[in-house]
């Protein structure tokens, strides 16, 4: 089947074309150009027409995220990260099981495609009923079950054999999930675990997903354990490669920057939860003048409170200049790219986050009716400083549509608001007594 795309303003993020022509074929785009040169070389079956201020760009890439927490949205904020996460988070998450986070995933789902993402680099727990909800959903997916031994031998074993059997059950799933290694942090793995996920990665060929020098007090507390900072701990230790997402990056010197770029590692740069918890500025456009690759991700609901990558790249473009007294910090066309193109080493069971012959047809069409997109001088102006994920229309993963006029085709969003607000109450309920 060969569908067209036609009309629209188009950016690939390299390129703007206006009035655009775009081909999918076998979920893959077959054809960039304008309309005219689409129509004068190509044939099709089926098309859909664009308003000519609507506005094409490749699906958000969201490279940090803890989906089934959109349950916790709310429950607890304005706190400092360690009594969060001990008082608050942690003992919820005791209460959680297949069902919470399965429901918590699809709304996850929901939301992301709602908002112009098609792709989450997703840890947590029970990720089988997580990636199950993501493949009916039709978004793409890079897991882990996120690990913690805190140096205990039979929770390390555990927790790889956890690792092993999401492995096995969600990779490839539907084509859409791609199963990684989730070793939480340096500050709750040991250094036995850390060196099993290197090894594990190597032999699977699959990406490892990690927070990485989120606070203060993470840095000083692997100071005291190994004597090194956390970047120069875990490039000692092996761990660190081009198949590495780390999340976070915020209290790095600049040998670690170096360090990162040196490896080839991913950064995940989460600007909300960072300002939330008031973990601190990550140097991100150090990190970018060095070459270090630099992504965006939102973290989870629990310290942002939503999913809405298009936010989030505002967010990240303004937190910057304020940081550096500098209005140049961070430009609109490399926040957009953190966003889509430079994250898509990410992801290997296709290539996604550009507009190009041969990527997925990994669509986002913003809605050019819409106030905010409204007038267009600078198409990317408009969707990093302008626009919200209320302004998507359409979404396409893979070829298929899976957003329509604002509405997800997939999955029942009535329903699926319903089951997650109904395990959000099991979940306080549960806590109180
Ligand atoms: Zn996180």
């Amino acid at each position: 089947m060969r569908t067209a795309v036609l009309g629209g303003v188009l950016v690939t993020p390299d390129e703007v074309i206006e009035d655009a022509g775009l081909l999918i074929e076998d979920g893959k785009i077959a054809f960039v150009g304008t309309r005219e040169e689409l129509e004068e070389s190509e044939d099709w079956e089926d098309e859909l027409t664009l308003d000519e201020h609507d506005v094409i760009l490749p699906g958000l890439i969201n490279t940090h995220t803890h989906g089934p927490m959109t349950i916790f949205r709310g429950v607890a904020d304005d706190l400092p990260l360690m009594q969060w996460l001990e008082e608050e988070i942690w003992p919820l998450e005791e209460r959680l099981d297949a069902e919470k986070c399965r429901w918590g995933a699809a709304l996850a789902a929901v939301e992301a495609l709602k908002s112009g993402t098609t792709c989450l680099v997703d840890m947590y727990f029970y990720m089988d009923a997580v990636a199950e909800a993501y493949a009916e959903a039709g978004i793409r997916a890079v897991i882990s079950h996120g690990m913690i031994d805190l140096g205990d031998e039979d929770k390390r074993e555990e927790e790889l054999k956890e690792t092993r059997r999401i492995y096995r059950k969600c990779h490839g799933l539907e084509d859409l999930i791609e199963v990684s290694l989730g070793p939480h942090a340096p500050y709750t793995c040991s250094e036995e675990l850390l060196r099993e996920v290197r090894r594990l990665a190597d032999e699977w060929g699959v990406k490892i997903q990690i927070h990485v020098a989120e606070t203060r007090d993470e840095v000083k507390q692997v100071k005291e354990e190994t004597g090194r900072r956390p970047v120069e701990y875990l490039d000692e230790i092996g761990l660190l490669g081009d198949d590495v997402i780390a999340a976070h990056c915020v209290w790095l010197t600049d040998e670690e920057i170096d360090t990162l770029a040196r490896r080839e590692v991913i950064v995940s740069h989460n600007p909300a939860s960072n300002m939330k918890l008031a973990s601190g500025v990550s140097p991100v456009p150090d990190m970018l003048d060095r070459g270090v690759t630099v992504t965006i991700g939102t973290d989870g609901c629990a310290s942002n409170n939503n999913l809405d990558m298009l936010e989030e790249m505002k967010l990240a473009a303004l937190l910057h200049k304020v940081d550096r007294e500098d209005p140049t910090a961070t430009k609109a066309l490399k926040i957009l790219k953190m966003a889509t193109s430079w994250a898509e080493g990410v992801y290997s069971l296709a290539k996604i986050g550009r507009i190009e012959e041969g990527y997925a047809a990994d669509l986002v069409i913003l809605d050019g009716s819409s106030p905010r997109m409204s007038p267009c001088h600078s198409p990317v102006s408009n969707i990093v400083y302008s626009a919200t994920g209320a302004d998507v229309k359409h979404v396409f993963v893979g070829g298929e549509q899976v957003v329509e006029n604002g509405r997800v085709t997939t999955v029942d969003e009535e329903e699926v608001l319903e089951r997650a607000r109904e395990c959000a109450e099991q979940l306080t309920a549960s806590n109180r007594t």
